[in-house]
């Protein structure tokens, strides 16, 4: 396992031993994901991966973190769309702060998806 791929999400002890889920080191919402289970009966630990590829944006063009995607969405969603009401809203909650350029280009994409 590549040790600088996954990022730790949690664990949870289950029927057959303690698993350790990751992330995609660069989202949570990558569809690639692995855990490793440490069974109560034996002292090796066995690695699961997803089926799936990774599905997340090339980490250089990647702009906003996902809680700031997810939160720009969620307004975007209740009618605003000012680009510096965002911004305020983002800081009000106390998240990472994008620049306007960076926030503008988001919005531009995304509505671009929106109307394809
Ligand atoms: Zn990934």
């Amino acid at each position: 396992m590549g040790e600088k791929l996954w990022r730790m999400s949690g664990k949870n002890d289950g029927l057959r031993g303690r698993k350790i889920s990751y992330n995609c080191k660069y989202s949570k919402l990558c569809g690639a994901k692995v855990y490793l289970l440490f069974k109560y009966d034996s002292d090796d630990a066995e690695l699961y991966r997803t089926t799936s590829e990774h599905t997340h944006d090339d980490p250089k063009c990647r702009g906003l973190t996902d809680s700031t995607k997810e939160k720009v969405i969620q307004l975007l969603n209740d009618g605003v769309n000012k680009p510096k009401i965002i911004l305020s809203t983002i800081k009000e909650c106390g998240l990472e702060e994008p620049p306007i350029r960076m926030l503008k280009n988001f919005l531009f994409h995304f509505r671009r998806k929106q109307t394809e």
